[in-house]
């Protein structure tokens, strides 16, 4: 139900990932969820409140059975991270139906606000391909396209264009990929803003997620798609075609 995303905070992606979690509890919520992308992907998500979330997140060591930490050298010291609270519409509030949600790899992370319509059949098509599925939810499925895509060689900008191409219904979409210092999204019939500030870029469900950062913002169009890393952002259609956006100053304070 909520959606945070973040790039060029460097040691802090964490912190300001569940900062931008507790901006948006106002829209309710009965899960929550981190994931940071380094080499790897740390993931940790649990059903129940943010402070669930937050004393599962044990100092800076995350993940699930890996004692990856966010510190070192290279990508490490500037990971990009995704953070989600859900409102379950598919499958009940547990920890394993709490987002992010990965592929079979454990390569790619994502989160969506809103109901994928067409998910059943997308998730026969990729069962039968032999993708196993960890979840109740109709997200799950995303993941596992992006994974598909990938393994046809696309890049990965063009691989979560491929994959969120196949879904019908209302979406906000973030995802990271292992080892790929952006942020990746893509929206349909669900809110998503673009927060630009002069060290970070973030993506959001709503601006208060990332308001103390920034006042300068891009609303996101229904098929529009939207890439951050730690130096900068652009929009492009389900194409790859750059769309020209406007950035408005947000007027209210933090
Ligand atoms: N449909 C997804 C789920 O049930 C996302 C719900 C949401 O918007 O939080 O997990």
């Amino acid at each position: 139900c909520g959606i945070i995303g973040c790039a060029g905070r460097g040691g802090e992606t964490l912190d300001t990932l569940m900062h931008g979690l507790s901006k948006l509890e106002y829209r309710g919520y009965d899960s929550a969820g981190v994931a940071l992308s380094n080499e790897e992907l740390s993931v940790r998500r649990k059903a129940g409140t943010l402070d669930a979330l937050r004393s599962s997140l044990s100092s800076q060591t995350l993940l699930d059975g890996d004692d990856s930490t966010v510190e070192g050298d290279g990508l490490h010291d500037n990971p990009v991270g995704i953070g989600h609270t859900r409102w379950s519409t598919h499958g009940p509030p547990t920890d394993d139906n709490a987002h992010p949600h990965r592929d079979c790899t454990g390569r790619v992370a994502v989160i969506h606000n809103g109901i994928i319509e067409n998910y059943q059949e997308l998730r026969d098509e990729l069962a039968a391909e032999g993708h196993e599925f960890h979840s109740d939810t109709d997200t799950e499925v995303v993941p596992h396209l992006i994974e598909t895509a990938l393994d046809t060689g696309m890049a990965p900008e063009e691989a979560v264009r491929s994959a969120v191409s196949r879904l019908e219904g209302a979406y906000a979409i973030c995802a990271v990929i292992a080892g790929v210092d952006r942020v990746f999204a893509a929206r349909n019939d669900s809110p998503l803003v673009l927060g630009i500030s002069e060290e970070a870029y973030f993506l959001a469900s709503d601006v208060p997620a990332f308001r103390e950062f920034t006042d300068q913002v891009v609303y996101l169009d229904d098929g529009e798609f939207a890439v951050i890393n730690k130096n900068g952002w652009r929009v492009t259609d389900v194409d790859g075609t750059v769309v020209e956006k406007s950035i408005n100053t947000i007027e209210w304070d933090p």
